[in-house]
């Protein structure tokens, strides 16, 4: 059945580049959802649920008798960026651009549904396709597409990301923690404004800001076990408007990235103690909220295993590598709270080509190679879990 895929490699390509072409952004995909559902329709052999938790296509592909069922994922939507590429297949979509691989995901994941469809004799069981709207912005399209059902009756799940920081022809696997939760935070700091001149009648904001800033650092190097995982960002900082005036308020948000949630935990309530201890010790006031993110990627370990055998017999051991942990985060984190599975990674970079800039790039791009190997990867493990 993998064979099969090489003959359907052009036709990935032809679909990843008509996505590539033409984005959508998370939440207002539109025509990709519908492309995608047409596709499995005309195909046969597929029972094609559309709009599954907002905007999300499901395709259920059932083998020649009853079995287990694991279902594959794929993401389908583009990012908020300008594509800076010089290639035929474009985005033709002003600031928007599919810098994430996620064309390639749904790309691939069709192929897998277009042979399967044609060899229900071939197999056992159920092969679930989930095609997931909105990975890229909270709270994401997974959790949506679980609540309407999208997991009932699963007995695993997987999932691979195309990824330009490894060569096409390797997969990347690793067991327990893959990805961090991805946590979003913002300060208000309310002071007093004034002249720049007379900073004993203010409470400067931005003295206040600075302290603050320094200080959730020292949440990480202080409080944190130094054997645990931990990141606090500010990646934005908005104060003051004039020279020499002192700012009455600063904005101070960024991100937080952790595996345990015990460790989440001593940084959020750590957070409040030091941003209340900054803006007290200097009479000013504040907010503070606290978004927590999509949860830690965590793989389960006899199905990475399974699947990292299943990659090593079609591809050679030599072709696997065990990843480390990302801070990057991921709602594929949330079907792996509902059942077992493993989120893998496959090559999608090739540095003699020039495609090696990074995920979220306005030149990324991917060998379309990783297509035929994403695919083959994603086939052979379905097909060896309902076998086994
Ligand atoms: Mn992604």
């Amino acid at each position: 059945m993998l064979e099969q895929l090489t003959e359907l490699h052009p036709q990935m390509i032809e679909i990843r580049r008509h996505f590539h072409m033409n984005p959508e952004l998370s939440f207002k995909e539109e025509k990709t959802p519908a492309h995608i559902a047409e596709y499995l329709e005309k195909l046969g052999n597929v029972e094609v649920r559309r709009n599954v938790g907002g905007r999300g296509v499901v395709g259920i592909i059932k083998g020649k008798n009853p079995g287990k069922t694991v279902a594959l994922r794929a993401d389908f939507d583009a990012l908020e960026l300008q594509d800076e590429k010089d290639v035929p297949y474009k985005s033709q979509v002003p600031g928007v651009m599919h810098a994430c691989a996620h064309d390639g995901h749904a790309a691939a994941l069709m192929g897998v549904a277009n042979v399967l469809s044609k060899n229900t004799d071939s197999f056992d069981g159920e092969v679930r396709l989930i095609f997931q709207h909105a990975e890229e912005s909270a709270p994401g399209g997974a959790i949506a597409m679980i609540e309407d059902g999208c997991l009932d009756g699963v007995d695993a799940i997987f999932g691979t990301h195309i990824t330009s920081r490894m060569p096409v022809g390797i997969y990347g696997y690793r067991s327990g923690y893959l990805m961090a939760s991805a946590d979003k935070f913002i300060i208000n700091i309310q002071g007093k404004g004034g002249h720049g001149a007379a900073p004993h009648e203010t409470v400067d904001a931005i003295v206040v800001a600075a302290n603050l800033i320094l200080n959730l650092q020292t949440i990480v190097s202080r409080r944190v076990n130094p054997m645990a995982q931990a990141v606090i960002s500010v990646g934005k900082v908005e104060a003051g408007g004039a020279f020499n005036v002192i700012a009455d308020t600063a904005k101070v948000m960024g991100t937080v990235r952790t595996f345990d949630t015990a460790v989440q935990d001593v940084i959020i309530e750590n957070m409040e103690m030091v941003v209340k201890g900054c803006c007290d010790a200097a009479g000013a006031t504040y907010t503070l909220s606290y978004e927590k993110g999509y949860p830690a990627v965590k793989n389960h370990k006899a199905e990475t295993e399974m699947a990292a055998e299943s990659l090593a017999k079609i591809a050679g051991k030599q072709s696997l590598v065990e990843l480390e942990p990302l801070m990057g985060g991921e709602d594929f984190s949330y079907y792996l709270e509902k059942v077992p599975g493993s989120f893998l990674y496959a090559g999608g970079g090739n540095a003699e080509k020039g495609i090696n800039h990074p995920h979220h790039h306005p030149k990324f791009d991917i060998d379309e190679d990783s297509l035929l190997f994403s695919s083959k990867g994603m086939l052979a493990i379905a097909l060896d879990f309902l076998r086994a």
